[in-house]
């Protein structure tokens, strides 16, 4: 009883009805899905879709990282084409604009096998121009780019609890909404192509500077004022102060459980692709001549600490970065 869900629009001729190529795509709740990037966050998705029932097909460069998910029956493929090959929903998870364009248009990429009417989801943070370049680019092949970036963290994407930001045609929402309410708690259609990774570069140029805030008001509270961490937690937790960075996900070692802080600053989201986006939000800014001053000083910061040895720990680390420039 496979149920087939018909593309309203025809990507072939572009028609929204009469047209005479019908593309189909396998809507059957459970038909293969791809996926491809099993780093900190997709790893822990992938997981999500395989628990909510669907077969993953998944691929990764380094093969290190697809191990877990293998264990767990998902087919493993050596490229993004290969996995194209099979499946006509992949999701996409990498850390930035070079990749995704070789995920999806370079000599082993996903447009080299894709099949028609496919529904391509790439929820990793990149330049909204690549996302609609890779929209045109999808579009040749008669197959359907949407951009959907995430919120959230390690712990979100594990508990399935992310926040996704869809950009991209609204007649393919639902079939994308499908799968990615599997793996998070809100999913949000913002607009046209790139207008889910513009929502999110705006998230994280605030994200960075409330960490940033966060790192400097624990530090001075505890190294200077003597207060105690997780009592100064507890009091900004519940006043004023309080944000994500203070109560979901504090950079102080010891104050929280199953945060980057109490595990040496190791997985969760590296400082180098913090400085990604924020060095999005920047060329946006200049661009547009907009003042983001609060957003350059983190770039800058976040610059500074993937220079001196913070570029694969956890952006929390931005505490102990400060502690290291005590006194000096
Ligand atoms: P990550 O570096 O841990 O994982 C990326 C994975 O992609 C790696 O396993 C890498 O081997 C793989 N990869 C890279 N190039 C590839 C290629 N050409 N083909 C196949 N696989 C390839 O990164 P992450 O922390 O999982 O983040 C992924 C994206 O999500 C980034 O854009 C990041 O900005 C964004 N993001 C991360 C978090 C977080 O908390 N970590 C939160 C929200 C959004």
């Amino acid at each position: 009883s496979e149920m087939i869900y018909r593309v309203k629009r025809c990507l072939a001729c572009l028609a929204v009805e009469n047209c005479s190529v019908s593309v189909s795509r396998s809507m059957a709740s459970k038909t293969q899905v791809g996926f491809i990037g099993l780093g900190n966050m997709g790893n822990p998705m992938a997981k999500n879709l395989i628990k909510h029932g669907y077969p993953v097909i998944a691929s990764d460069v380094f093969p290190e990282s697809c191990k877990e998910l293998q264990e767990l029956g998902a087919q493993i493929l050596d490229t993004p084409a290969d996995v194209a090959d099979k499946a006509d929903r992949i999701i996409t998870m990498l850390p930035s604009s070079p990749n995704v364009m070789d995920v999806y248009t370079g000599p082993n990429g996903i447009l080299k096998k894709v099949k028609k009417g496919s529904l391509l989801i790439d929820s990793s943070t990149i330049d909204p121009a690549v996302s609609k370049e890779m929209a045109i680019a999808a579009e040749k092949m008669g197959a359907v780019f949407m951009d959907a970036p995430v919120s959230g963290g390690v712990g979100a994407a594990t508990s399935g609890k992310l926040t996704f930001m869809v950009g991209g045609a609204e007649e393919e929402f639902t079939a994308a909404k499908e799968l990615l309410s599997c793996m998070g708690a809100n999913v949000v259609y913002c607009g046209q192509v790139g207008t889910g990774q513009a929502a999110k570069i705006c998230n994280n140029m605030l994200l960075a500077i409330g960490m940033i805030g966060t790192a400097e008001t624990m530090n001075l509270g505890i190294s200077r004022l003597g207060l105690d961490p997780k009592l100064l937690a507890k009091i900004l937790n519940m006043s004023s102060g309080r944000c994500w960075s203070s109560d979901t996900y504090n950079p102080v070692p010891g104050v929280m459980e199953g945060v980057p802080s109490v595990n040496n600053y190791q997985g969760g989201f590296a400082t180098t692709l913090m400085t990604k986006d924020l060095g999005l939000a920047q060329n946006t800014a200049t661009n547009t001549k907009t003042p983001v001053i609060l957003g350059s000083v983190a770039h800058q910061i976040y610059r500074m600490m993937c220079a001196r040895g913070y570029a694969n720990k956890d952006f929390s680390s931005v505490f102990q970065f400060l502690r290291e420039e005590e006194g000096q």
